[in-house]
């Protein structure tokens, strides 16, 4: 984007970011890889940057600012290290900006003190037999007197182990048994009686973040942890899906950052690397893969940066939010393989960051709702239609 079109504000903001990416996590990334373990000194990094909680409205202590502002950072980070990029999305969008949307006052104050203080709070909504089809979740809350008990097993869940704040969806039942729709719920590790890590997933890349199973074994809460309420299943399901727009932003965004740093890397080596007597840069070939790479990035950043303006004062536009989570995923896949193919041999080495880049890049396809299945919501929003996804039809889920 041209950078005339960000305010004063933005530019001072994404400097902030930069500065930060190229320097301490820069330094630390390749280390949180290897470790495997989540970086709380970069946690205090953002923090003493205000990076952290920026969407967070000023009188819940937080700045206010917009998603865009917050993409700027994201973007930054995530070009150096794509699980303190993702730090940064789940402190300012998704679970939070669920909380901040629907919750009550209380919820909100309680929500805001956490992720200030450093806390990335964890979103759970997948199942082992829900998974794109999040409507299918078997995890139920059954109202008895004045508690709702909860009982299922959540997995892939971004944070677990380490997050404190999670925001758990489960099918709603009254105490006659009765369905009342999906409801979202606030539990606190440690001190939520029934919330059990119960795994950590050995996964592909982003490692320095866990992905967990939570089993809830009579996960036992009051009325008041209840966040979006149960009004029929597709009511309760619309305001979680609105929310999970802006988190589907901040995924584009981490996929955005780590494209950027990749295909920099790229042009830098391009020039450096001599064969056959030139720099590889001067071969047409490898001109044209970084014409290329130049000319998704913008594509990639355009839909990005509208997806995240659509939202100002409410959650980004669904259509724009898939349209730039399909197109910048699957780009920063291609942009980081083929960054990688100008290292040569060294571009296979774990003394680079190119590999890393690659097993990091590969989730964005996949978390967050597939490529496939956000194709659907684009599909379904052009067609002004809900596409019936299971045998019985939509209406029948
Ligand atoms: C690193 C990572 C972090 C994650 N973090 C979280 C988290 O914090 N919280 C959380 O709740 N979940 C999280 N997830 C889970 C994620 O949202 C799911 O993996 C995703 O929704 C897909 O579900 P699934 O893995 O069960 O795949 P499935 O739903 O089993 O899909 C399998 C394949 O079928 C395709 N498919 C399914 N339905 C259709 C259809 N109707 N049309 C066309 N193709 C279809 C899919 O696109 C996919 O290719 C995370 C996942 C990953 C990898």
């Amino acid at each position: 984007m041209n950078p005339s079109a960000l305010s004063p504000d933005q530019i001072e903001l994404q400097a902030r970011a930069r500065e930060l990416a190229a320097g301490p996590v820069t330094r630390r990334a390749a280390e949180v890889d290897r470790t495997e373990q989540y970086p709380w000194d970069n946690v205090e990094l953002l923090k003493d940057a205000r990076l952290i909680g920026m969407t967070i409205p000023k009188q819940y202590g937080g700045q206010g600012k917009g998603w865009l502002d917050a993409v700027l950072a994201i973007e930054a980070l995530s070009s150096a290290c794509a699980v303190t990029g993702r730090i940064a999305v789940e402190t300012n969008m998704g679970a939070i900006s669920a909380v901040m949307a629907y919750g009550s006052e209380e919820q909100k104050k309680m929500a805001a003190d956490m992720v200030l203080a450093g806390d990335k709070p964890a979103i759970c909504i997948t199942e082992p037999d829900a998974g794109s089809d999040a409507n299918g979740m078997t995890t139920r809350a059954d109202k008895k007197g004045n508690r709702y008990v909860l009982n299922g097993r959540k997995h892939w869940i971004t944070g677990g182990g380490v997050s404190r704040l999670h925001l758990i969806f489960a099918k709603v039942y009254d105490e006659k048994g009765t369905f009342e729709g999906i409801g979202g719920f606030l539990a606190i590790r440690d001190e939520t009686k029934g919330l059990k890590i119960t795994k950590r997933e050995p996964t592909m890349g982003l490692r320095g973040i866990p992905e967990a199973v939570i089993d809830l074994e009579d996960m036992d809460v009051p009325p008041s942890a209840l966040v979006i309420p149960p009004r029929g299943l597709k009511k309760g399901f619309a305001d979680l899906m609105t929310a999970y727009n802006s988190q589907r932003v901040g995924a584009a965004t981490v996929a955005l950052g780590i494209a950027d740093g990749a295909y920099r890397l790229a042009l830098d080596w391009s020039e450096k690397r001599h064969q056959f007597g030139r720099p590889i840069n001067e071969f047409q070939g490898l001109q044209w893969k970084l014409a290329d790479m130049s000319i998704r990035l913008s594509a990639a950043r355009a839909l990005v940066y509208n997806a995240a303006r659509s939202g100002e004062g409410g959650f980004p536009d669904m259509l724009m939010a898939a349209q730039a989570k399909v197109f910048t995923s699957e780009s920063a896949i291609q942009i980081v393989n083929e960054a990688l193919q100008f290292f040569g041999a060294r571009g296979y080495s774990r003394e680079l960051p190119l590999e890393r880049m690659a097993r990091d890049v590969r989730m964005f396809t996949i978390g967050g709702g597939t490529a496939e299945v956000l194709r659907n919501v684009v599909a379904g929003a052009l067609l002004k239609k809900k596409l019936p996804q299971t045998r019985d039809g939509w209406d029948k889920a």
